[in-house]
């Protein structure tokens, strides 16, 4: 096959707010190729600063962008997905986003790979492979008072999620005796049978003495894991938190834009789950690179997700064929846009877990109806040339 086309769609909510939500609006990719089949992506990133990276003038040989290096490309097989993405990120190489905007395309060639040889990706990344449901957990932000947790804690209970994790907010912004509250107020709502896990929203920065304090506080409520207690690349707190050897396992590594990120929070961190965006990292290659090297570490590999179920079922090819890696987070709530994109809903199952729909591909497709009525038309004109335009779809 030879890619024909590769095009980037900007879409929005009617409104955007300050909210901490990454659904309100979104980059798809769709890529053609000159058999008919065509493969969808979504990026986890700033819409419009990923999109200029399809279609930036070249400004050297660092400088071409992700559009001029795919199309008239040879895709037949996974080596093409990686040799491409080799090529993108060489071409690409002082775009200093390249990675987050990537994402999409390198998701809709494995898309494309997937429907051509009529293999699920999962089985593409790992041949005769099976792929495992997981245990989805709910993600939502503490409330603003240990109160307010516990009322959510429980209508997460009421909703039949077995395991939960409680966010950002008020999370080490008023104190330790708060701080303890709100956990025990999650671990009340949810009952002792479900999982909880913490996520402190990177608030100590590197003040891992206070991201220790917390961990063995916390102990007493068994959550999972303390998430992102430090800022992203704050590597040596975290190395230094590690060595206390912390009662709770740690997690982090949503904020990691590019593999060497993810490599050095597992190699360097001390970290016992690495969480990855498929929609920042560099999409599904890169992602898969990441849970090989977990693999090797004894580190869990958990998706970080909060996009459509198109981003969901690409987080979930990279990990679905290793069974040891149970968890999920799950997207259950977000904007229309996000719940409306796809036409299959990766939906919780009656064992209370989610899995891959089997199909081939991603198994997931592009509702074109939903997604054309949150499409902006996006046009970018240098004097009198037209760099980009609005195409059909
Ligand atoms: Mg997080």
């Amino acid at each position: 096959m030879t890619i024909i086309a590769v095009d980037p769609f900007y879409l929005k909510m009617p409104q955007i707010t300050d909210a901490a939500d990454g659904t309100q609006d979104t980059l798809l990719v769709r890529v053609q190729t000159d058999e008919g089949i065509t493969g969808w992506g979504e990026c986890d990133a700033s819409p419009l600063v990923s999109l200029s990276a399809y279609c930036c003038p070249m400004s050297h040989g660092n400088i071409i962008n992700i559009r001029e290096s795919l199309v008239g490309e040879t895709l037949d097989s996974p080596n093409d997905v990686v040799r491409l993405h080799q090529k993108v990120l060489r071409n690409g190489l002082d775009i200093q986003q390249i990675h987050h905007a990537y994402s999409g395309a390198d998701i809709a060639l494995w898309d494309i790979v997937g429907q051509k040889l009529g293999e699920p990706i999962y089985r593409l990344l790992e041949p005769q492979s099976e792929s495992h449901s997981k245990l989805p957990y709910a993600s939502v932000l503490f409330g603003d008072t240990p109160e307010e947790t516990y009322q959510i804690a429980t209508r997460l209970c009421a909703q039949g999620y077995r395991a939960a994790k409680f966010g950002w907010g008020p999370m080490g912004k008023f104190g330790e005796e708060n701080d303890v509250a709100l956990v025990r107020a999650a671990r009340e709502g949810m009952g002792e049978d479900a999982q909880i896990m913490i996520d402190a929203g990177v608030v100590w920065g590197d003040d891992y003495g206070t991201a220790y304090a917390r961990a063995k506080q916390f102990a007493q409520f068994s959550p999972t894991w303390l998430e992102e207690p430090l800022a992203p690349d704050a590597i040596e707190a975290y190395m230094g938190l590690s060595k206390r050897n912390p009662p709770v396992p740690i997690a982090a590594g949503e904020g990691s834009g590019t593999y060497r990120m993810a490599e050095d929070l597992i190699l360097h961190g001390g970290i016992q789950f690495v969480q990855i965006d498929v929609g920042r990292i560099g999409g599904i290659t890169e992602a898969f690179r990441v849970r090989q090297l977990a693999e090797g570490h004894g580190v869990q590999y958990v998706n970080h997700t909060f996009k459509s179920h198109l981003s969901l079922a690409a987080s979930l090819h990279v990990f679905a064929s290793n069974e040891s890696f149970n968890l999920l987070e799950y997207p259950a709530e977000g904007s229309d846009l996000s719940l409306r994109l796809t036409v299959e809903r990766l939906k919780v199952g009656s064992d209370g877990k989610v899995a891959l729909t089997g199909k081939p591909g991603l198994g997931v497709h592009v509702d074109t109806g939903a997604m054309s009525e949150y499409l902006v038309p996006v046009r970018i004109q240098l004097g009198d040339q037209v760099i980009f335009e609005p195409v059909e779809f």
